[in-house]
């Protein structure tokens, strides 16, 4: 079994080295901003949705690898997706970055974005990883802009049923 954290270190420098999703999309439907004060992380997403399933997504921005790896690995991953199931990830994804969710107790979907567990012990980088998944969340609810350290951070809300 490969060393999680090397394939932690594996998985964020290849998606530094090669961003997937990374531009702007020029008819977005959906767009959002956000910001991480703490780190100084800015990222831009625009988002394309057909009826109720991510037809195109697409970040750029300037910002720390964790946040650039974790924004990358989420277009990705949600490419596709309905807009329920991508829901249902970004919940877990702040669950598990949080220390909240146990991944080796209810089942989730998460694969290889289990890579950004261990930032639950990193207070510090926690915010870093989360910030996609939170303008993600902005972006479906057409937040024009989103910050972690704002009174209606979206985050602080329930999301989906999770
Ligand atoms: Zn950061």
């Amino acid at each position: 079994m490969a060393d999680p954290k090397s394939l932690y270190q594996e998985v964020i420098l290849d998606h530094n080295r090669k961003p997937r999703n990374y531009g702007t999309l020029a008819h977005a439907s959906h767009k959002a901003e956000g910001h991480n004060p703490l780190c100084g992380d800015h990222l831009s997403l625009t988002m394309n949705l057909d009826g109720d399933r991510i037809d195109g997504i697409a970040f750029h921005g300037e910002s720390c690898a964790i946040c650039k790896a974790s924004a990358s690995m989420m277009t990705a991953t949600v490419k596709g997706k309905t807009r329920a199931e991508a829901e249902t990830l970004i919940g877990e994804f702040r669950d598990m970055a949080t220390g909240k969710l146990d991944l080796t107790g209810r089942p989730h979907h998460l694969g290889r974005l289990t890579v950004f567990a261990g930032v639950r012990d990193l207070p510090t980088r926690v915010k870093c990883a989360i910030l996609p998944w939170h303008t993600l969340h902005a972006a479906f609810n057409s937040v024009v802009s989103a910050s972690t350290e704002s009174e209606d951070d979206p985050m602080h809300a329930p999301i989906g049923d999770a």
